[in-house]
């Protein structure tokens, strides 16, 4: 039995009930679906549901999805095709793959793997979309750059010309409680805009998952990342 499309609607709902109460345009949320470890099955049966975006975290286990999916896709249907977003740990020796394959990275935090990503982006396609993800829990086994560290990191990928700096992405400490969380959803929100008074232009706030989706909507996420909410539990 699949429930995925119930899922899916349930979460949508999820998106508009949390923008009404703080007074946003749900237009202005994009909802991202998580798909890893969740076979390729999944992703169309969301797919087919009308939801066209897709997190990745391991290049391994999307590889084989992206390209079957895409393969499959573009021979049914000349319509929008699957739009991949690789949210992982980013390994250097994984850059070049990685850029070929997604449209968006949102964990970015060093200058080098930026180097890495806009040297192997393909003349053909776009620029990749990138977000910094900040590390605010001040847990050093986290990725993420330091708060300190990150106008000089966004004014030096922002220079690359095979990227396009979005935006700020994070993840909060998951022990942390409600309050913390959102107050560390508000600060990633004031990074963003201190860069933007500083000469930048960044339109993203990739921020909330399937247990903090709604303060991270009240301090101004474009970008909430579901997984669990749409395609239950993972092993
Ligand atoms: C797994 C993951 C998510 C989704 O988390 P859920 O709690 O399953 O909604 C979002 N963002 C990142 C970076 C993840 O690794």
């Amino acid at each position: 039995m699949n429930e995925i499309p119930e899922r899916l609607d349930r979460v949508r709902e999820r998106i508009r009930a949390a923008a009404f109460a703080c007074g946003r345009d749900p237009g202005g949320i994009a909802l991202l679906a998580v798909s890893k470890t969740k076979p390729a099955g999944d992703v169309l049966a969301a797919f087919a549901a009308g939801q066209h975006r897709f997190g990745e975290n391991y290049l391994q286990d999307a590889l084989p999805k992206i390209v079957a999916l895409d393969a499959a896709l573009t021979d049914a249907a000349p319509g929008p095709a699957i739009e991949w977003h690789f949210i992982g740990r980013i390994q250097g020796n994984k850059c070049a793959e990685i850029s070929r394959h997604f449209a968006w990275v949102h964990g970015l935090d060093s200058l080098r793997h930026a180097q890495l990503l806009d040297r192997h982006r393909p003349d053909a396609a776009a620029p990749l979309q990138v977000c910094l993800q900040v590390n605010l829990s001040g847990e050093a086994s986290k990725g993420g750059v330091e708060a300190d560290a990150l106008p000089a990191l966004a004014t030096a990928v922002a220079a690359l010309p095979r990227l396009t700096l979005r935006g700020l992405m994070t993840m909060p400490d998951p022990h942390a409680g409600a309050a913390r969380q959102r107050a560390d959803f508000a600060r990633l929100r004031g990074l963003r805009d201190a860069l933007n008074a500083a000469g930048l232009a960044l339109d993203t706030l990739s921020m909330g998952m399937s247990g903090d989706m709604e303060a991270a909507i009240a301090e101004g996420a474009t970008i909430v990342r579901i997984g669990t909410d749409i395609f239950g539990p993972r092993d």
